[in-house]
């Protein structure tokens, strides 16, 4: 069995390894949108729509396979600061939000996060 200080550093390697954390932080540089306490919101370095926005949590969680009743409100958070952001760039024709999880999913980066996408319509289904 691991000893807790070997779990904990084992964490902090995986959290300053990840780069959603690094851009969370400032150490990589993006475009902020929207930002709190609990979340950061910044625009995807290769966007797939006109309005192409991430929102991801400051905590590092890999991803909705990670959560568990404890993130309620947190995963509840992070959708309505979707809508927040969408309502300020103007999106009231719609708009698609996408979260890839875990391998099948198509997720790329193991920082749990919301993609935002709109100013165009969107295809279904999805690939
Ligand atoms: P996923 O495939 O995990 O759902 O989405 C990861 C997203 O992160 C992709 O849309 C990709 O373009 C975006 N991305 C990857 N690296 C960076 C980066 O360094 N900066 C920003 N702003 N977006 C990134
Ligand atoms: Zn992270």
């Amino acid at each position: 069995m691991c000893a807790p200080g070997a779990i904990a550093a084992l964490y902090t390697g995986v959290v300053m390894s990840c780069l959603f954390c690094k851009i969370v932080e400032g150490d990589i540089p993006s475009t902020p949108i929207f930002e709190d306490d609990l979340g950061y919101a910044f625009a995807d370095i290769n966007p797939q729509a006109p309005v192409h926005v991430l929102i991801v949590p400051r905590e590092h969680i890999p991803s909705l396979i990670d959560t568990d009743q404890s993130r309620r409100a947190l995963l509840g958070h992070l959708l309505w600061a979707a809508a927040e952001i969408a309502r300020n760039k103007g999106l009231a024709n719609g708009y698609r939000i996408v979260v890839n999880t875990g391998e099948d999913g198509g997720q790329s980066v193991d920082h749990l996060h919301l993609h935002l996408l709109g100013g165009r319509p969107m295809a279904w289904p999805p690939g």
